[in-house]
């Protein structure tokens, strides 16, 4: 695997941290102190409504929207925390929760749009290694590691490490800890079992809802859950930040310590590898290739879509040679405009119509292959016979775009708004329709400069007729500030 470098660009409202395989971008991550996530914090919540038809229930965690719990989230609750109740997760959820009942949960997805955030009652605790699952039983190695042999022996190490402890509850190996040996593991242990220790004393003295445990900021969630292994370098241009980081390690993970570095330069961090421009073209819709086609990446509320195109001349006797390589180096652009964009949901991709079938095989080759190396597991259905791929990525955070952009108020969205001409029209009808409805000496229009141009101008005419059918004057001004679809119509 390609070693990979981490920056991490910090101003005092946002964290940036971008992942950078061969000099290139490949992800972007961005926090905002106003609207930083709340996955992964842990609350002392309030059952306010049990919904048995949906096997559900709202609680209350402080936030603006009450929280989303369904019945498979909540897990036998063995917290051992004065005041929670004991449940059983095969009962009806009616069984189990019943309102104004204190609830200790986590986020597993922050609230988005409408919706409230999602919430597990199995607290898991990760570090470097491991994941603690207070309350629960039993030993794990990530899925991720599919080697019977090597599972049973980090199993062993796991269990090793556990046993010389007192700790109680679950813990899994995660992938990231493959390397780590008993003492590291340990390290783990004592850190994650002392933080629920002192979680557990809030819990049991605070009022819901209460926030109990916030996860760390974005920097050091980045060196919490790196794979290491693949990692070359990181560089942070916060010398607190840094200190930050140094801490967190050097409780957890001290041997990775030499590879993160405070970055001093004057010049911004972002500016190597031209990353600011990769951020800036990650949020257009067109992505050239370097074959001369492009890609056009298009979100709607239902979906993704993606439209690939060869360049403006393509001779004919190459066409089908064009056309595969252009879908060849589409599939890998993709992929990262994926990662890099952070999409997810239904994608559906719209390659040239190949001829060859094995060129239709090894596009679909390509994709699988650039998708499998993300860490959203995303699922990729056989291309159709118009050369449409479907393929459903895993949505855990917001996309970059949700994240930097604001929808366009000219336009409210749509990329395009009403002509002159066609506001120069509605500007006519509503003057009738005034002019019927309040008989006046005079009309005044309201409308923007442009629209004044065009009715002075080119309707000039229209403008004209318009007072001859009314038998009255019409004035025009241009009011500062108008959108080009804004008017008003008034009697004088
Ligand atoms: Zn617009």
């Amino acid at each position: 695997m390609m070693p990979e470098e981490i920056l991490v660009n910090f101003t005092p409202c946002e964290t940036r941290v971008a992942v950078i395989k061969n000099g290139i971008l490949q992800k972007i991550d961005v926090e905002r102190s106003r609207n930083a996530s709340i996955t992964g914090n842990i609350y002392l919540g309030v059952v306010v409504r049990v919904l048995p038809g949906m096997q559900a229930a709202f609680v209350d965690i402080g936030l603006e929207r009450n929280a989303f719990l369904h019945a498979q989230d909540l897990v036998p609750s063995q917290q051992k925390i004065p005041g929670l109740q004991q449940s059983d997760p095969k009962a009806d959820i009616a069984s189990l929760l019943a309102e104004g009942q204190r609830i200790l949960v986590k986020v597993v997805k922050n609230p988005m749009g409408r919706k409230g955030a999602r919430l597990t009652s199995q607290i898991s605790l990760p570090s470097c290694n491991l994941v603690y699952l207070p309350g629960t039983d039993g030993m794990r190695v990530a899925q991720s590691v599919q080697d019977p042999e090597c599972r049973e022996r980090l199993l062993q190490r796991l269990k090793e490490a556990v046993g010389n402890s007192s700790a109680d509850g679950g813990f899994i190996l995660r992938t990231a800890g493959v390397s780590a040996s008993v003492d590291d593991m340990q390290s783990d242990i004592r850190f994650l079992t002392g933080m629920w220790d002192r979680m557990r004393r809030k819990a049991s003295t605070s009022e819901p809802p209460a926030l109990i445990h916030q996860d760390f900021p974005l920097s050091v969630r980045t060196v919490r859950d790196l794979a290491w292994e693949n990692i070359e370098k990181v560089r942070v241009d916060s010398r607190e930040m840094f200190e930050q980081m140094h801490q967190f390690l050097q409780e957890v993970k001290p041997g990775v310590l030499d590879r993160i570095e405070h970055y001093p330069d004057a010049s911004p961090i972002f500016d190597l590898y031209g990353i600011e421009d990769e951020i800036q073209k990650a949020l257009n819709r067109k992505v050239m290739l370097k074959s001369g086609g492009y890609l056009v990446i298009e979100r709607t509320e239902a979906m993704t879509t993606v439209d690939i195109n060869t360049g403006s001349f393509v001779g004919r006797r190459n066409l089908e040679e064009t056309i595969f390589r252009t879908n060849l180096e589409a599939a890998a652009v993709l992929a990262r405009q994926l990662r890099l964009r952070n999409l997810g949901g239904i994608i559906i991709v719209d390659f040239i119509d190949m001829a060859v079938a094995e060129h239709s095989a090894q596009v679909m080759r390509t994709l699988e292959h650039e998708l499998s190396r993300d860490e959203n597991k995303a699922q990729v259905n056989e291309m159709t016979a118009l050369g449409l791929v479907e393929i459903t990525r895993k949505r855990t955070r917001e996309s970059l775009e949700e994240v930097l952009t604001e929808v366009c108020p000219s336009c409210d969205g749509r990329g395009s708004r009403k002509s002159r001409l066609t506001t120069c029209y509605e500007i006519f009808r509503e003057t009738l329709r005034t002019a019927r409805a309040v008989d006046a000496q005079e009309y005044l229009i309201v409308a923007s400069q442009p629209v004044v141009d065009w009715l002075q101008g080119e309707e000039a005419a229209g403008l004209a007729d318009l007072e001859a059918v009314i038998g009255r004057k019409i004035t025009v001004r241009a009011k500062a500030g108008y959108d080009q679809e804004q008017y008003d119509v008034a009697a004088m």
